[in-house]
């Protein structure tokens, strides 16, 4: 009978020892961690703020996605020829390309879009790419309200600018004085 007693009151003060214990070290930690820089990040107000293209969410992200992520394309628009490589290569042909061929191998812009509800992610197109100007960068963000929302255009810039314009010009002096001497 006095065993038993002894055995109930010396667990219950290794209880109250295990209890004390435990709390203490979990304040410890919680003291440790209280003074360390948080590494929390502010989503999505920690996002640098630059552009990838018309429309394009900003980027890139301040944190870790790793090199070779595959992300939202990006393209070197001035070293595009329209050769339509990488639309041919899409298995889900999710990309619409629209340009002009002008004089002097100008291009006049219409649009350049993906349809990212569709692509895989897969990269054929950047595989494909001739003039190696389309890549996939480490942008993920691609939240949207709405499905329709998710085709995204990739040109930072449409139509004509004044130095395509002058290269079109140039162009057309040169075939014409071509034909002049041609006709004379
Ligand atoms: S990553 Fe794949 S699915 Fe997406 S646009 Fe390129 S080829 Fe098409
Ligand atoms: S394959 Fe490359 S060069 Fe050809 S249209 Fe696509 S992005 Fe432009």
């Amino acid at each position: 009978m006095t065993t038993t007693a002894g055995a109930g009151l010396s667990g219950y003060l290794r209880n109250i020892w295990t209890g004390f214990w435990s709390c203490l070290s979990g304040m410890g930690i919680t003291w440790k961690y209280f003074w360390k820089k948080p590494v929390t990040y502010e989503y999505p107000e920690t996002r640098e703020a630059a552009s990838y293209g018309e429309g394009l969410p900003a980027g890139p992200p301040s944190f870790g996605v790793a090199e070779r992520y595959r992300g939202i394309h990006r393209l070197e628009q001035d070293l595009c020829i329209f050769c339509m490589g990488c639309k041919r290569a899409c298995p889900v042909d999710c990309i619409e390309i629209e340009a002009a061929r002008k004089p002097g191998k100008v291009l006049d812009w219409k649009s350049f879009r993906i349809d990212y509800g569709l692509c895989l992610f897969c990269g054929l197109c950047v595989e494909a790419c001739p003039r190696s100007c389309l890549d996939m960068g480490n942008e993920y963000s691609l939240v949207r309200f709405e499905g329709s929302d998710l085709t995204l255009e990739l040109l930072g810039w449409k139509g004509l600018r004044e130095k395509d314009l002058e290269a079109i010009r140039a162009a057309e002096e040169k075939a014409k004085k071509k034909n002049e001497e041609g006709g004379s």
